[in-house]
């Protein structure tokens, strides 16, 4: 038996107090107790998402409630913007196609944010265009993309701005509504503490205008039912009891750090991993990056894979490999959820003794000492 530290960008690890609520006996989904819980937990959703405006749950992991946004918001033979910088951007491209909706990608270079100003012209040349889909941490470079100076560009055009922020939310900030995102889609299993198993979606005055207007096939995702239910705190179908509690649990914990203080420290944990990397002689991936997850790339010759491998084997440490053309070349140290500056140093400290056994030149406590520097650094 050994003490297992998940630093994955999801799942993540969770507090006992999340653990415990969800340990509670079923009750049913259709009384006046649980409406009295759903309640509190619709209104924890606005506040973390930064939004007046409704906020639905699906019982599906985070890739439903993507879905549900083309299908809800789009039809068939419809344009949309793609910023396709890694997989997740890759996955809004593959999602409108798989309905016939027209994608116009903008590529983006593996491990850098979108211009901004690129998706602004691109709107100027097609003002036919009816969505723009983007990702607040592309969770595959670990870059993340300013989502306000997007919303700047969208807000003037009619085309929507739909934000996956599946990984991004709670460790990044993200102003729904001062930032004229019309769709935000976050999932239960990153930054909220959470199983997978749930995931979300709050939409604004104008997408449910496009909601109206879209014709795509949609019964179990469908937003009309969502909203028509959550105009009277219900659900269309039964919903997933336990994770709820849970959801109660890590939105009250959320709430007694404050979102600010959540978000300051994942700013601080992802920056001593981004010093401790450096003084390891290690390079980074992402040349904007994201507070949800550091993408270290290996010296050359050493195989990435085999390093995420010794951390499990040796320290029950996880934390994630390269996707696609990534693999083999990074590892992705997540600080996302419940984790806090120890749980940084320790996955530091067995990254030096696994990168020093597999043949990489640095001195032991090199990391520590740039991390635990960046810490007293911010608490200066
Ligand atoms: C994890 C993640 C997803 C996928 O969510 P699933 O829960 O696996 O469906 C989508 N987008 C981003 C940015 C993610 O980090």
């Amino acid at each position: 038996m050994r003490k297992y530290l998940l630093m994955a960008p999801g799942p993540t690890s969770l507090p006992p107090q999340v653990l415990l609520a969800m340990a509670k006996p079923v009750i049913h989904h259709r009384t006046d107790e649980f409406k009295a819980i759903l309640k509190e937990v619709n209104e924890g959703l606005q506040h973390i998402f930064q939004t007046s405006n409704p906020v639905i749950t699906f019982s599906a992991s985070g890739t439903g409630a993507m879905e549900a946004a083309v299908v809800n918001t789009l039809s068939r033979g419809d344009r949309a913007l793609v910023v396709r910088g890694g997989k997740f951007g890759e996955r809004w491209g593959e999602l409108c196609e798989a309905y016939g909706v027209e994608v116009m990608p903008l590529d983006v270079e593996w491990g850098r944010a979108v211009d901004p100003a690129a998706v602004a012209s691109a709107l100027k040349k097609n003002p036919d265009i009816k969505a723009v889909f983007t990702t607040l941490c592309e969770t595959s470079t670990c870059v993340h993309n300013d989502i306000e100076a997007i919303g700047k560009a969208v807000a003037s055009y009619p085309a929507i701005l739909v934000v996956d922020a599946i990984s991004g939310l709670c460790a990044d900030d993200l102003k729904t509504d001062a930032w004229s995102v019309d769709v935000v889609v976050a999932g239960s299993q990153k930054g909220l503490m959470l199983p997978p198993g749930l995931s979300f979606a709050s939409i604004s005055a104008k997408a449910r205008e496009a909601v109206k207007k879209s014709n795509l096939p949609k019964f179990y995702l469908s937003y009309d039912k969502a909203l028509k239910s959550l105009a009277k705190t219900d659900t269309p179908f039964t919903s997933a009891v336990s994770l709820i509690y849970g959801l109660r649990e890590s939105l009250a914990l959320i709430r007694q750090e404050g979102l600010e203080n959540v978000v300051k420290r994942h700013a601080r944990l992802a920056r001593a991993t981004r010093e401790a990397a450096l003084a390891l002689g290690l390079e980074l991936l992402s040349k904007a990056p994201s507070n949800v997850a550091t993408a270290i790339i290996m010296p050359a010759g050493m195989d990435a894979d085999a390093v995420r491998k010794k951390l499990t084997r040796d320290f029950s440490i996880t934390v994630a490999g390269g996707q696609d053309k990534l693999k083999g070349r990074i590892i992705r140290v997540a600080h996302l959820g419940y984790c806090e500056e120890a749980d940084v140093i320790t996955a530091i400290s067995a990254l030096e003794m696994v990168l020093r056994q597999l043949g990489h030149a640095c001195e032991p406590g090199a990391g520590v000492a740039a991390a635990e520097k960046a810490f007293a650094h911010y608490h200066d």
